[in-house]
Protein backbone atom coordinates (compact mmCIF):
# COMPACT_ATOMS: atom_id res chain seq x y z
CA UNK A 1 0.00 0.00 0.00
CA UNK A 2 1.12 3.57 -0.75
CA UNK A 3 0.71 5.72 2.45
CA UNK A 4 1.02 9.63 3.19
CA UNK A 5 0.15 12.12 5.63
CA UNK A 6 -0.23 15.64 4.93
CA UNK A 7 -0.46 18.36 6.76
CA UNK A 8 -2.01 22.00 6.58
CA UNK A 9 -0.26 24.57 8.89
CA UNK A 10 -2.83 26.95 8.91
CA UNK A 11 -5.46 24.54 10.30
CA UNK A 12 -2.94 21.78 11.91
CA UNK A 13 -5.27 19.69 9.94
CA UNK A 14 -3.77 16.05 8.65
CA UNK A 15 -4.85 15.06 5.06
CA UNK A 16 -3.99 10.69 4.32
CA UNK A 17 -3.36 9.21 0.79
CA UNK A 18 -3.95 5.53 0.69
CA UNK A 19 -3.58 3.56 -2.31
CA UNK A 20 -3.06 -0.05 -3.82
CA UNK A 21 0.34 0.10 -5.38
CA UNK A 22 -0.71 -2.47 -8.03
CA UNK A 23 -4.00 -0.94 -9.44
CA UNK A 24 -2.83 2.65 -8.37
CA UNK A 25 -6.04 3.58 -7.31
CA UNK A 26 -6.12 5.70 -3.74
CA UNK A 27 -8.45 7.62 -1.80
CA UNK A 28 -8.15 10.84 0.35
CA UNK A 29 -9.12 11.33 3.71
CA UNK A 30 -9.73 15.03 4.97
CA UNK A 31 -8.43 17.09 2.27
CA UNK A 32 -8.32 20.87 2.83
CA UNK A 33 -9.35 23.16 0.31
CA UNK A 34 -6.20 25.62 0.02
CA UNK A 35 -4.21 22.12 -0.33
CA UNK A 36 -6.29 21.31 -3.54
CA UNK A 37 -3.34 21.75 -5.77
CA UNK A 38 -0.52 20.37 -3.54
CA UNK A 39 -2.39 17.03 -3.05
CA UNK A 40 -3.82 16.68 -6.98
CA UNK A 41 0.24 17.44 -7.93
CA UNK A 42 1.22 13.92 -5.71
CA UNK A 43 -1.57 12.21 -7.25
CA UNK A 44 -0.40 12.55 -10.13
CA UNK A 45 3.17 12.10 -9.81
CA UNK A 46 2.38 8.97 -7.98
CA UNK A 47 0.30 7.73 -11.17
CA UNK A 48 -2.70 7.86 -8.89
CA UNK A 49 -6.20 7.47 -10.12
CA UNK A 50 -8.32 9.35 -7.34
CA UNK A 51 -11.43 7.00 -6.19
CA UNK A 52 -12.76 8.52 -3.77
CA UNK A 53 -12.54 11.48 -1.03
CA UNK A 54 -13.25 10.64 2.50
CA UNK A 55 -14.60 13.22 5.95
CA UNK A 56 -13.94 11.85 8.72
CA UNK A 57 -16.82 14.30 10.02
CA UNK A 58 -18.44 18.02 9.13
CA UNK A 59 -15.21 19.98 9.94
CA UNK A 60 -15.57 23.72 11.87
CA UNK A 61 -12.06 24.57 10.95
CA UNK A 62 -10.86 24.06 7.87
CA UNK A 63 -13.06 23.51 4.18
CA UNK A 64 -12.93 20.27 2.66
CA UNK A 65 -11.42 19.45 -0.95
CA UNK A 66 -13.75 17.24 -1.85
CA UNK A 67 -16.16 19.13 -4.07
CA UNK A 68 -13.04 20.14 -6.22
CA UNK A 69 -11.36 16.97 -5.94
CA UNK A 70 -14.43 15.43 -7.56
CA UNK A 71 -14.82 18.42 -10.55
CA UNK A 72 -11.33 18.06 -11.51
CA UNK A 73 -10.45 14.24 -10.76
CA UNK A 74 -14.11 12.43 -10.99
CA UNK A 75 -13.72 11.21 -7.43
CA UNK A 76 -16.64 10.59 -5.63
CA UNK A 77 -17.58 12.43 -2.19
CA UNK A 78 -18.02 10.00 0.90
CA UNK A 79 -19.06 10.97 4.31
CA UNK A 80 -21.46 10.33 6.45
CA UNK A 81 -25.10 10.19 6.57
CA UNK A 82 -25.41 11.58 10.00
CA UNK A 83 -23.11 14.89 8.94
CA UNK A 84 -26.05 16.59 7.22
CA UNK A 85 -24.23 17.38 4.23
CA UNK A 86 -25.53 17.94 0.80
CA UNK A 87 -23.68 17.20 -2.76
CA UNK A 88 -21.79 13.97 -1.70
CA UNK A 89 -22.17 10.43 -3.61
CA UNK A 90 -21.78 7.77 -0.47
CA UNK A 91 -23.38 8.39 2.20
CA UNK A 92 -21.74 6.09 4.73
CA UNK A 93 -23.27 4.02 7.15
CA UNK A 94 -21.59 2.01 10.20
CA UNK A 95 -20.09 -1.16 9.00
CA UNK A 96 -20.06 0.05 5.31
CA UNK A 97 -16.51 -0.71 3.51
CA UNK A 98 -14.99 1.69 1.07
CA UNK A 99 -12.43 0.36 -1.10
CA UNK A 100 -9.80 1.22 -3.53
CA UNK A 101 -8.42 -1.46 -5.19
CA UNK A 102 -7.01 -4.02 -2.51
CA UNK A 103 -6.95 -0.98 -0.23
CA UNK A 104 -10.48 -1.26 2.25
CA UNK A 105 -11.55 1.07 4.98
CA UNK A 106 -14.29 -0.08 7.74
CA UNK A 107 -16.39 2.36 8.58
CA UNK A 108 -17.16 3.27 12.36
CA UNK A 109 -19.36 5.44 13.61
CA UNK A 110 -18.12 7.55 16.41
CA UNK A 111 -19.86 10.24 17.47
CA UNK A 112 -19.48 12.65 20.37
CA UNK A 113 -17.07 15.52 19.04
CA UNK A 114 -19.97 15.71 16.25
CA UNK A 115 -23.02 13.31 15.20
CA UNK A 116 -21.88 12.50 12.63
CA UNK A 117 -17.83 11.18 13.16
CA UNK A 118 -16.61 8.28 11.61
CA UNK A 119 -13.17 6.60 12.14
CA UNK A 120 -11.95 4.74 8.99
CA UNK A 121 -10.28 1.14 9.81
CA UNK A 122 -8.03 -0.55 7.40
CA UNK A 123 -8.84 -4.41 6.66
CA UNK A 124 -6.04 -5.53 8.20
CA UNK A 125 -6.78 -3.55 11.60
CA UNK A 126 -3.82 -2.05 12.07
CA UNK A 127 -4.09 1.59 10.90
CA UNK A 128 -7.02 3.78 11.45
CA UNK A 129 -7.68 7.69 10.95
CA UNK A 130 -9.86 8.71 14.12
CA UNK A 131 -10.65 12.43 12.82
CA UNK A 132 -11.18 14.36 15.86
CA UNK A 133 -12.63 11.32 17.85
CA UNK A 134 -9.59 10.84 19.30
CA UNK A 135 -6.40 12.64 18.89
CA UNK A 136 -2.66 11.99 20.23
CA UNK A 137 -3.12 12.16 24.28
CA UNK A 138 -6.06 13.85 23.23
CA UNK A 139 -10.08 14.16 22.02
CA UNK A 140 -12.11 16.47 19.79
CA UNK A 141 -14.04 19.38 21.51
CA UNK A 142 -17.36 18.22 22.69
CA UNK A 143 -19.07 22.04 23.07
CA UNK A 144 -20.68 22.50 19.46
CA UNK A 145 -21.72 21.06 16.69
CA UNK A 146 -23.85 18.79 18.50
CA UNK A 147 -20.94 17.60 20.65
CA UNK A 148 -21.48 15.55 23.64
CA UNK A 149 -18.74 14.04 25.72
CA UNK A 150 -20.85 10.88 26.88
CA UNK A 151 -21.28 9.71 23.74
CA UNK A 152 -17.41 10.73 22.59
CA UNK A 153 -16.17 8.58 25.47
CA UNK A 154 -18.75 5.33 24.51
CA UNK A 155 -17.49 5.76 21.21
CA UNK A 156 -13.86 5.79 21.98
CA UNK A 157 -14.06 2.43 24.39
CA UNK A 158 -16.52 0.69 22.38
CA UNK A 159 -15.28 1.63 18.57
CA UNK A 160 -11.53 2.13 18.69
CA UNK A 161 -10.24 1.43 22.56
CA UNK A 162 -11.43 -2.29 21.19
CA UNK A 163 -9.38 -2.41 17.94
CA UNK A 164 -5.94 -4.58 18.77
CA UNK A 165 -3.36 -2.76 20.91
CA UNK A 166 -0.67 -1.86 17.93
CA UNK A 167 -3.18 -0.48 15.54
CA UNK A 168 -1.70 2.62 14.72
CA UNK A 169 -4.01 5.46 15.10
CA UNK A 170 -3.98 8.72 12.62
CA UNK A 171 -5.54 11.80 13.90
CA UNK A 172 -7.78 14.33 11.77
CA UNK A 173 -4.98 17.35 13.75
CA UNK A 174 -2.24 17.70 16.01
CA UNK A 175 -0.64 21.14 17.35
CA UNK A 176 1.88 20.11 18.72
CA UNK A 177 4.07 17.90 15.73
CA UNK A 178 3.06 14.84 17.00
CA UNK A 179 1.98 12.79 13.96
CA UNK A 180 0.31 9.21 15.11
CA UNK A 181 -0.18 7.14 18.26
CA UNK A 182 -1.44 3.43 19.07
CA UNK A 183 -4.37 2.10 20.68
CA UNK A 184 -2.02 0.89 23.48
CA UNK A 185 -0.77 4.14 24.20
CA UNK A 186 -3.88 5.88 23.99
CA UNK A 187 -5.57 3.18 26.26
CA UNK A 188 -2.49 4.14 28.92
CA UNK A 189 -1.83 7.60 28.60
CA UNK A 190 -4.76 9.46 27.11
CA UNK A 191 -5.49 12.06 29.75
CA UNK A 192 -9.05 12.21 29.52
CA UNK A 193 -9.96 8.42 28.27
CA UNK A 194 -7.25 6.14 29.14
CA UNK A 195 -6.07 4.61 32.10
CA UNK A 196 -9.27 4.66 35.12
CA UNK A 197 -10.65 7.36 33.82
CA UNK A 198 -14.50 6.81 33.61
CA UNK A 199 -17.27 8.34 31.55
CA UNK A 200 -17.73 10.94 34.50
CA UNK A 201 -14.12 11.79 34.79
CA UNK A 202 -14.31 12.88 31.13
CA UNK A 203 -17.67 14.61 31.04
CA UNK A 204 -15.80 16.81 33.75
CA UNK A 205 -12.45 17.18 31.77
CA UNK A 206 -14.68 18.20 28.96
CA UNK A 207 -16.95 20.61 30.15
CA UNK A 208 -13.58 22.64 31.56
CA UNK A 209 -11.74 23.03 28.60
CA UNK A 210 -12.72 26.94 28.11
CA UNK A 211 -11.43 27.08 24.50
CA UNK A 212 -12.06 29.98 21.99
CA UNK A 213 -14.70 30.12 19.79
CA UNK A 214 -12.68 28.71 16.30
CA UNK A 215 -11.91 31.23 14.19
CA UNK A 216 -13.08 29.40 10.31
CA UNK A 217 -16.28 27.83 12.10
CA UNK A 218 -18.87 30.35 10.76
CA UNK A 219 -17.28 29.68 6.66
CA UNK A 220 -16.38 25.95 7.11
CA UNK A 221 -19.24 24.88 8.59
CA UNK A 222 -21.80 25.46 5.52
CA UNK A 223 -19.00 25.20 2.92
CA UNK A 224 -18.53 21.53 4.49
CA UNK A 225 -22.12 21.06 4.48
CA UNK A 226 -21.84 21.77 0.91
CA UNK A 227 -19.00 19.06 0.47
CA UNK A 228 -16.38 22.01 -0.21
CA UNK A 229 -18.25 23.64 -2.96
CA UNK A 230 -17.28 27.16 -3.30
CA UNK A 231 -19.54 29.65 -3.36
CA UNK A 232 -18.96 33.83 -3.24
CA UNK A 233 -16.57 33.75 -0.57
CA UNK A 234 -14.33 30.94 -1.72
CA UNK A 235 -13.04 30.45 -4.85
CA UNK A 236 -11.78 27.27 -6.69
CA UNK A 237 -8.08 27.73 -7.73
CA UNK A 238 -7.61 28.29 -11.61
CA UNK A 239 -4.27 27.63 -13.48
CA UNK A 240 -3.40 31.30 -14.77
CA UNK A 241 -4.96 32.60 -18.12
CA UNK A 242 -1.71 33.17 -20.08
CA UNK A 243 -0.73 29.00 -19.63
CA UNK A 244 -1.68 25.44 -18.79
CA UNK A 245 0.91 25.52 -15.33
CA UNK A 246 0.72 22.79 -13.32
CA UNK A 247 2.37 23.08 -9.91
CA UNK A 248 4.53 20.46 -9.19
CA UNK A 249 4.29 18.94 -5.48
CA UNK A 250 7.45 20.68 -4.80
CA UNK A 251 5.90 23.89 -5.24
CA UNK A 252 7.40 25.05 -8.71
CA UNK A 253 5.52 26.23 -11.54
CA UNK A 254 5.72 23.76 -14.28
CA UNK A 255 4.84 24.14 -18.16
CA UNK A 256 6.28 21.76 -20.78
CA UNK A 257 8.56 22.06 -23.69
CA UNK A 258 5.98 21.13 -26.58
CA UNK A 259 3.61 24.74 -25.03
CA UNK A 260 6.60 26.57 -25.24
CA UNK A 261 7.15 25.74 -28.65
CA UNK A 262 3.56 26.42 -29.73
CA UNK A 263 3.53 29.70 -27.41
CA UNK A 264 7.40 30.45 -27.85
CA UNK A 265 6.55 34.49 -29.08
CA UNK A 266 4.01 35.01 -26.18
CA UNK A 267 6.82 34.81 -23.09
CA UNK A 268 9.81 35.79 -22.31
CA UNK A 269 12.30 32.90 -22.01
CA UNK A 270 15.40 33.45 -18.83
CA UNK A 271 18.13 31.05 -19.22
CA UNK A 272 19.86 30.54 -16.18
CA UNK A 273 23.09 28.56 -17.18
CA UNK A 274 26.31 29.63 -17.10
CA UNK A 275 27.34 31.14 -20.51
CA UNK A 276 29.49 28.55 -21.41
CA UNK A 277 26.15 25.97 -21.26
CA UNK A 278 24.34 28.35 -23.00
CA UNK A 279 26.62 28.59 -26.04
CA UNK A 280 27.88 24.31 -25.34
CA UNK A 281 26.26 21.38 -26.77
CA UNK A 282 22.74 21.52 -25.84
CA UNK A 283 22.66 25.79 -27.14
CA UNK A 284 19.95 27.53 -26.36
CA UNK A 285 16.34 28.36 -27.40
CA UNK A 286 16.27 31.32 -30.05
CA UNK A 287 15.83 34.97 -28.41
CA UNK A 288 16.55 33.74 -24.62
CA UNK A 289 17.86 35.91 -22.29
CA UNK A 290 20.64 34.47 -20.09
CA UNK A 291 20.91 35.60 -16.93
CA UNK A 292 23.20 32.61 -14.58
CA UNK A 293 21.62 31.66 -11.52
CA UNK A 294 23.67 33.16 -9.14
CA UNK A 295 22.70 36.86 -10.96
CA UNK A 296 19.46 36.61 -10.49
CA UNK A 297 18.49 38.51 -7.43
CA UNK A 298 21.02 40.72 -8.29
CA UNK A 299 19.29 41.28 -11.97
CA UNK A 300 15.86 41.40 -11.48
CA UNK A 301 14.86 44.61 -12.85
CA UNK A 302 16.34 43.43 -16.28
CA UNK A 303 13.86 40.96 -16.74
CA UNK A 304 10.40 42.36 -17.78
CA UNK A 305 7.34 42.68 -16.40
CA UNK A 306 4.93 42.74 -18.97
CA UNK A 307 5.11 39.07 -20.29
CA UNK A 308 5.12 35.99 -19.27
CA UNK A 309 8.70 34.59 -18.17
CA UNK A 310 10.02 30.95 -18.53
CA UNK A 311 12.57 29.73 -16.96
CA UNK A 312 15.29 27.20 -18.60
CA UNK A 313 18.48 25.69 -17.46
CA UNK A 314 20.02 22.44 -18.80
CA UNK A 315 17.72 19.80 -16.62
CA UNK A 316 14.67 22.16 -14.97
CA UNK A 317 16.50 22.31 -11.26
CA UNK A 318 18.14 25.63 -11.43
CA UNK A 319 15.79 26.64 -13.38
CA UNK A 320 12.74 25.54 -10.57
CA UNK A 321 14.71 27.46 -8.35
CA UNK A 322 15.04 30.80 -10.25
CA UNK A 323 10.97 30.60 -10.97
CA UNK A 324 10.14 30.67 -7.05
CA UNK A 325 12.56 33.53 -6.48
CA UNK A 326 11.16 35.12 -9.04
CA UNK A 327 7.31 34.63 -7.60
CA UNK A 328 8.98 35.62 -4.41
CA UNK A 329 10.07 38.74 -6.16
CA UNK A 330 6.40 39.41 -7.18
CA UNK A 331 6.45 38.33 -10.91
CA UNK A 332 2.75 37.08 -11.69
CA UNK A 333 3.31 34.67 -14.71
CA UNK A 334 6.06 32.40 -14.03
CA UNK A 335 6.81 28.88 -15.28
CA UNK A 336 9.72 26.70 -15.11
CA UNK A 337 10.32 24.44 -18.19
CA UNK A 338 9.80 21.25 -17.30
CA UNK A 339 12.68 18.93 -18.31
CA UNK A 340 15.07 21.95 -19.43
CA UNK A 341 17.01 21.84 -22.37
CA UNK A 342 17.17 18.38 -22.06
CA UNK A 343 13.72 18.16 -22.93
CA UNK A 344 13.37 20.94 -25.41
CA UNK A 345 15.99 18.84 -27.31
CA UNK A 346 14.15 15.56 -27.64
CA UNK A 347 10.93 17.33 -28.38
CA UNK A 348 12.49 19.00 -31.30
CA UNK A 349 14.43 15.17 -32.44
CA UNK A 350 10.80 13.52 -31.70
CA UNK A 351 8.46 16.43 -32.82
CA UNK A 352 4.91 17.15 -31.52
CA UNK A 353 3.38 14.52 -29.71
CA UNK A 354 -0.04 15.27 -31.52
CA UNK A 355 -0.23 15.85 -34.72
CA UNK A 356 -1.16 19.48 -35.14
FE1 LIG B 1 -13.46 18.68 14.00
Amino acid sequence: MIFRQLFDARSSTYTYLLADAATKEALLIDTVFEQFQRDSALVSELGLRLRTTLETHVHADHVTAAWLFRERLGSKIALSADGGATGADLLLRHGDVVSAGGVTLEVRSTPGHTNGCVTYVTGDRQMAFTGDALLVRAAGRTDFQQGDARTLYRSVHEQIFSLPGSCILYPGHDYQGRTATSVDEERSYNPRLGGQRSVDDFFGYMQNLGLPHPKQIDVAVPANLRCGRPDAGLAAPESPAWAPVVRSFAGVPQIGPLWLEENRPAVWVLDVREPAEFDGELGHIEGAALVPIGQLRQKLGEIPRDRPVVCVCRSGGRSAQAAIILEGAGFKDVANLDGGMIAWRSLEREGPATPS
